[in-house]
């Protein structure tokens, strides 16, 4: 599952995939965060005293949520690393074991257990990255509590996800052998599919409230382009971004009939029509090239290649650490390493495929509203909006980077 941004920012989703994937902070996504100045009284961009956002706070602010994200990493590789290699969880699956008798209550409460932990000692360097740092660069329009509750409400909505996923893998290694990779692989397609077409619709809007575009010259002039784009939209929506950080963006999210696209509050009171319309053409780029679909094949496919090559690893693994079978609870976590290490590989080049899209997504967005000084100047507001780095490290920008730099996108749309 794979929603396409315009600029360097995760949003909505970020919650419900941390919660989905207890990976918030991970490398995945960490220059991906960017941001600030955003209007007090939703005056436009123009008519506001700028924050003081130089080019080496910028510099800075991206190198803090750069190093931050890595430390969480490789924080939480060392954690469960040390637990696995010292025995700790072969000792708490034991105590867990004395406990009850069912197989798959030691099986969630061990994962339980081993989140709860987890949580504890990274939440210093998440309430760096995601509340501290924001705040300190005037980025956050939040309080300490709703920042917490928010995460809570992301952990609450990706349990049953994370317990049907985690009783499921169990169940295939007990069932199926060394092929569990496999039917689990295929499980995650439908869900991932399943997600896709539900999140918008019951998901999202657990996090952010979403009204329609009301009906005015902006709205006539996003419906305009999407038929001459020939693109039958079935929702345009904007959401209070501004409940939760200064950041703007938009996002075409969703499959099938839940297909809608989706404009932050923060955009839509900073950028001038025209601006939005650019960027809405950008969107609707993504949705006429089926970037969404292709993003997901993509996604399908690490997934089982993924899946495969950690099945081998894990396997090969077990002996190192003296565990006897790969259905050993205390072992799992192990599988959980693999996966990480993997992901390492399969998420640049995931990265490379997400910056073709995007290139193409700006030369279409040009193309159809023929506006390119507003593109330009959409682009750069976003850029100064969510603080992203003009021009960051080249070998940052291939690692982690899902759009190409501001400065290559502005060049490639200079050039057109
Ligand atoms: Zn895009």
């Amino acid at each position: 599952m794979q929603y396409c941004y315009v600029n360097q920012t995760t949003v909505q989703l970020t919650y419900v995939q941390q919660a989905l994937m207890q990976r918030d902070g991970s490398v995945l996504r960490i220059t991906n965060q960017s941001a600030p100045e955003a209007p007090p009284d939703q005056l436009p961009l123009q008519q506001v005293p700028r924050p003081n956002t130089r080019h080496q706070d910028v510099k800075r602010y991206q190198q803090l949520k750069l190093r931050a994200g890595l430390a969480q990493s490789l924080l939480v590789f060392v954690l469960i690393f040390a637990l696995v290699a010292s025995g700790l969880t072969s000792t708490l699956e034991e105590a867990i074991r004395n406990r009850t008798g069912q197989e798959y209550a030691v099986l969630l409460i061990f994962a339980l257990i081993l989140g709860v932990v987890e949580s504890i000692v990274s939440f210093p360097l998440r309430y760096y990255s995601s509340f501290l740092l924001e705040h300190r660069y005037g980025l956050s329009n939040q309080t300490f509590g709703a920042w917490l509750w928010q995460r809570a409400k992301g952990s609450l909505v990706g349990a049953p996800f994370f317990i049907f996923l985690l009783a499921l893998l169990y169940y295939c290694l007990d069932a199926f052998g060394p092929a569990w990779w496999l039917p689990v692989a295929a499980v995650l397609f439908i869900v991932s599919v399943v997600l896709a077409r539900v999140a918008p619709v019951l998901i999202f809007p657990l996090f952010y409230t979403f009204r329609p575009l009301e009906e005015g010259p902006l709205r006539d002039r996003l419906l305009a382009l999407c038929t001459s784009a020939g693109v039958a939209v079935r929702g345009l929506f904007v959401f209070n971004m501004s409940k939760t950080t200064k950041k703007a963006n938009a996002a075409f999210t969703g499959i099938g009939r839940a297909k809608r696209i989706i404009l932050g509050d923060t955009l839509v009171a900073n950028f001038t029509d025209e601006e939005i319309e650019t960027i809405f053409a950008h969107e609707l780029g993504h949705q006429t090239m089926n970037h969404l679909w292709t993003m997901m094949a993509l996604g399908t496919l690490t997934t089982f290649v993924g899946l495969f090559l950690a099945a081998q690893l894990y396997d090969a693994s077990l002996a190192w650490f003296g565990f006897g079978s790969r259905q050993t609870i205390a072992a799992l976590p192990l599988l959980g390493l693999w996966l990480g290490l993997i992901s390492l590989v399969t998420t640049p080049l995931t990265n490379i495929v997400s910056r073709a899209h995007e290139r193409r997504a700006d030369a279409y967005a040009v193309r159809l509203t023929q506006n390119k000084n507003a593109f330009l100047s959409a682009l750069n507001k976003l850029g100064r909006m969510n603080m992203a780095d003009h021009a960051p490290h080249p070998a940052v920008e291939f690692l982690f980077y899902s759009h190409p730099s501001l400065d290559k996108r502005i060049q490639a749309v200079e050039a057109l």
